[in-house]
């Protein structure tokens, strides 16, 4: 079916607005899950649209609904949901850029160019409820704070985000712009594991303290914690697999006050990356299995704390090459580009991802010619290019016509 007008003509045409929109929130970031002002700015943008909105109650999220009008409305009947996400979120980085819409909130800026993000999200709201005759189901559109930090999209799934169509989303798609790594709008991903999962480990070496001359009273933690460091690293190494990499590192150990006093604790933080859900679970087992079994062998105990982390960011497969075919046909062969490995980097969609299936794309949005020459993203000096934003709010809303077509469609 031809539609009357064309998702990225649409997109084009409102691109001044959404271009001025993307200025007003990068000239104000906020951090975190609180974004009041953020979320004023969205509710303004999407002001006069035939949505329904909810707030969250926990973060300062938005969740629209925006029901498609096309297709058969049988009563009864299930029409396909798609999720679209955008995050908010600025970072508590001192803007360097000179930009004349450059930050005007002391010690913080849009570095990651979540900024983008929502000023496109916005704009495939305005092009879907501009074509919802022909759009057969219903779209959430996710606005959530805290990506970078403490993370909004659990409290947003707890708070009903995949059921707030009343049916459960289908699947999901979000977008990330990148400063540096490919050129301007040149889109990529990878089926499968595209980002990693980031977990904090803390060990705590258990034993008791006493006088440094006379160690066979005391359990010292300092020599178990020391030997437990080097255990860790042979675990890594000799328990997994190299092409499913295990990242584990020790970047604090603390104990003890001064030479002569043996402490009566140790403890002992790292970072773990991992890039499958299979290989995050078993290192969680295998760092536990070590710390308590070393520390038991001298008669000591762990304690062992990991968690707060994203887990890893898994493209769906099918969901994945969809939305592929979806950027060459909107924008051309030359403007895809496949990512032969994952990133270490995590990513606050992956919990979305864990529920339902659905795919998570970046795009260069670089402004000078040669984007190896670009500041990367979270500098202070990092530039996105305004000509992204109409490309995201197009490619969304393609997505989500697209999508809910071929889920609708019978067979
Ligand atoms: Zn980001």
């Amino acid at each position: 079916m031809q539609r009357v007008a064309s998702a990225l003509g649409l997109a084009q045409a409102m691109a001044p607005e959404l271009v001025a929109l993307r200025r007003e929130l990068h000239r104000h970031p906020e951090l975190g899950n609180d974004l009041p002002r953020t979320q004023r700015t969205v509710l303004d943008a999407l002001d006069g649209l035939d949505l329904e909105i909810t707030t969250g109650r926990e973060v300062s999220s938005v969740v629209a609904v925006l029901r498609g009008r096309g297709g058969s409305r049988a009563a009864g009947e299930e029409r396909p949901v798609v999720l679209l996400r955008g995050d908010m979120d600025g970072l508590p980085v001192t803007e360097a850029t000179g930009l004349d819409y450059a930050s005007q909130e002391p010690g913080l800026m849009h570095a990651c160019g979540h900024d983008l993000h929502t000023a496109g999200l916005v704009g495939a709201a305005r092009i879907l409820h501009e074509l919802r005759d022909e759009l057969v189901g219903d779209v959430v559109l996710m606005f959530q704070p805290g990506e970078e930090g403490p993370g909004g999209a659990e409290p947003m799934l707890r708070e009903g985000l995949l059921e707030a169509a009343g049916r459960r989303v289908d699947t999901a798609y979000a977008t990330h712009v990148y400063a540096a790594e490919r050129p301007r709008g040149v889109w990529f991903g990878r089926p499968g594991p595209q980002m990693a999962a980031a977990d904090e480990v803390r060990i705590t070496v258990q034993g008791k303290g006493g006088h440094g001359s006379q160690p066979h009273y005391a359990l010292d933690p300092v020599p178990v914690a020391c030997e437990l460091v080097l255990a860790l690293q042979t675990m890594v190494t000799r328990r997994f697999d190299v092409f499913d990499p295990v990242v584990l590192t020790v970047g604090r150990i603390a104990s003890g006050t001064v030479n002569n006093v043996i402490p009566d604790a140790a403890e002992i933080e790292a970072t773990l990356r991992t890039f499958s859900p299979e290989h995050r679970e078993r290192a969680h087992t295998e760092i536990r299995r070590v710390a308590e079994h070393i520390s038991a062998a001298h008669g000591l105990t762990a304690s062992v704390d990991i968690g707060g982390g994203y887990p890893v960011t898994v493209n769906d497969p099918d969901e994945f090459a969809f939305a592929r075919d979806t950027v060459v046909d909107l924008f051309g062969d030359d403007r895809w580009s496949d990512m032969p490995e994952p990133e270490a980097g995590a990513e606050d969609m992956a919990f979305v991802l864990e529920e339902v299936p659905g795919a998570y794309l970046n795009v260069g949005a670089c402004v000078v010619d040669d984007h190896t020459t670009a500041e990367d993203n979270h500098s202070p000096r990092a530039l996105y290019d305004d000509s992204v934003v109409p490309d995201i709010a197009a490619l969304l809303a393609e997505l989500a016509l697209r999508r809910t077509a071929a889920l609708a469609a019978p067979g």
